[in-house]
């Protein structure tokens, strides 16, 4: 059965909401001058001044892409194209090249003589760090892309992705598998063609 429900009461004050918007500005400039010119121990801030203060990430937060040396500072990538393949965002080119003749890497390994990712595109997925063979690629720089004006900055080259430290301000990764030349090695003796 339908009923009518009363008005509530209101005021000629509240109808007028001067006195209701008097006191928001009220809190609202209190908080202001709290919060810049009130002493440091009782501001009540949710936002940091960034860039000049940074949060601290959680030990697991997938920073931006770097690509890993070797001790030779050469790139650890060998452009199997695994990474470039798994990513869901499509936002990895990989242009592979061959070494020299002289080196022992020759026909065994390709090095990546273009790597680029688009960190625009990327969703952080962290995919392409699952699929590399060779810990290569890693999400370990406990930063994230820094903020721009210009969509290229975005676009991480080669040199860019290697200039880039993990955590701990360390290049150089562990080879997972045996770097071409070692006596361990049990790969394909290509002169006996097997
Ligand atoms: S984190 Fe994901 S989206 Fe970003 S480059 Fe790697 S695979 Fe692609
Ligand atoms: S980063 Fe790893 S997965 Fe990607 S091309 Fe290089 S070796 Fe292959």
């Amino acid at each position: 059965m339908a009923y009518a429900i009363k008005k509530p009461g209101r005021t000629v004050a509240d109808q007028s909401y001067v006195v209701e918007a008097v006191k928001g500005l009220g809190v609202t400039f209190k908080r202001f001058f709290q919060n810049t010119i009130g002493p440091a121990e009782n501001r009540k801030t949710a936002t940091i001044r960034y860039p000049e203060e940074t949060r601290e990430y959680p030990e697991r937060f997938r920073g931006v892409h770097r690509l890993t040396h070797r001790v030779d500072g050469s790139p650890r990538c060998v452009a199997c194209l695994c990474c470039s393949t798994a990513c869901p965002a499509q936002c990895i080119y990989i242009e592979p090249a061959e070494y020299e003749a002289d080196d022992p890497r020759h026909g065994y390994e390709r090095y990546p003589r273009v790597f680029v990712i688009d960190e625009l595109r990327c969703i952080f997925c962290g995919f392409c760090v699952e699929a590399c063979p060779c810990d290569a690629i890693r999400m370990d720089t406990g930063t994230h892309v820094p903020a721009s004006w210009k969509r290229e900055h975005f676009i991480f080259d080669k040199e860019t992705l290697m200039s880039i430290p993990g955590k701990d301000g360390t290049y150089v990764t562990a080879n997972p598998r045996h770097e071409p030349g070692d006596p361990t090695h049990p790969g394909l003796d290509r002169d006996k063609a097997h």
